[in-house]
């Protein structure tokens, strides 16, 4: 925790941003990033020169406190972090790799120069992680709750570009890690915060954590998963991809509606990560539930050709393959040995009549 509390009223606006231009510019970028920038934090806009032959990416993702983030239990560092992290995935999902940054912020006066700082460390260190350069933004004042946003551009040759739209009856779905372990994390973040707001000595209170770590670290600071996406986004058998942001049900449904299938998930290929099982039950909770509806997942979730079970269980070993696409426009079902299980609907799933 940063004891010392610098108000940034102390330093001004342009005190504020010459220090975070530091903290900016303290990243290590490849040259072939570093060479497309021909003006970063200098002048009116971050001036960058577009690759020939290849698409340009555009996402932008706005985090607002007490919507997004809790600043009971999440750190600055981790903030920062998550903010580009979850702007980066988009353009993972898109088969494509990163370029440059610009950061909007809205601070309430209970921010400190410190803290703006330890937030620009965690976009900074993520910046450096995943090779993308911070160009710009705007630092301005809230008086309401803090406001951060980041937009990222990024480039993908047109072969490697994959849409929601791709997915083709008879593929395979796929996912790149474990699922539900983000939402359980939050469910034990926000059943600690509310044993510290009724614990009586405030400053004695000690988080109990420590047992949860894997699905708090998921929660607080997800992965971007380059390391499978550039694995596969050049290979012609991946046909449709999408990160996980919403749940796995509700971003299945995003290429669904977009490829106009429908689609069979397998119960029994839905792994329920160790940590799950235990949070689930420590709250009495359904664990497939964390697993088919648990979002900020930040997974890849992608369609394969049939043919091509083998060749993802090569290429991407971290891969497990969970269902298939099917022809049924529009209708996402649980099944077990092709039986069907339940339909899943849009915020839950209703019970087959036996
Ligand atoms: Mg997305």
């Amino acid at each position: 925790m940063n004891q010392k509390h610098t108000s940034i009223n102390s330093v001004g606006e342009f005190g504020l941003i010459e220090r975070i231009r530091k903290i900016c510019a303290s990243v290590p970028l490849p040259p072939e990033i570093g060479e497309k920038i021909v003006l970063g934090i200098d002048d009116d806009t971050a001036v960058v020169r577009p690759s020939e032959h290849l698409l340009q990416l555009v996402t932008s993702d706005i985090m607002v406190e007490g919507v997004h983030f809790d600043l009971t239990y999440t750190s600055m560092e981790h903030l920062g972090w998550k903010l580009l992290v979850v702007n980066l995935s988009d353009i993972a999902a898109m088969g494509g790799i990163p370029l440059h940054a610009v950061i909007t912020v809205a601070l309430p006066a209970k921010i400190s120069v410190e803290m703006v700082e330890a937030m620009y460390g965690g976009i900074a260190k993520a910046a450096e992680t995943y090779r993308c350069a911070i160009v710009g933004g705007d630092t301005n004042t809230s008086l309401g709750n803090m406001t951060v946003a980041a937009t990222v551009t990024g480039e993908v040759s047109e072969s490697w570009l994959k849409l929601r739209s791709g997915a083709q009856p008879g593929d395979r779905i796929c996912v790149s890690g474990d699922l539900g372990l983000s939402h359980a994390g939050l469910k034990i973040l926000l059943r600690e915060k509310e044993r510290y707001l009724s614990s009586p000595g405030k400053d004695e209170f000690k988080p109990n954590l420590t047992p949860y770590t894997v699905a708090v670290t998921k929660h607080l600071a997800p992965r971007a998963r380059f390391d499978v996406a550039q694995k596969i986004a050049g290979r012609e058998w991946v046909h449709a991809m999408i990160d996980i942001s919403d749940g796995l049900a509700s971003d299945l449904r995003h290429i669904c509606v977009r490829s106009r299938t429908g689609a069979h998930l397998d119960i029994d290929k839905l792994r329920i990560p160790e940590q799950v099982g235990t949070i689930a039950a420590e709250l009495g909770e359904e664990p497939m539930d964390f697993v088919l509806y648990g979002g900020e997942e930040y997974e890849l979730l992608f369609t394969v050709h049939p043919d091509a079970v083998g060749d993802i269980e090569q290429v991407a070993p971290e891969v497990s393959v969970i269902g298939t696409v099917t022809a049924d426009a529009g209708k996402i079902e649980l099944v077990r040995n092709n039986e069907p299980v339940k339909i899943l609907t849009g915020g839950g799933y209703d019970h087959f009549r036996k």
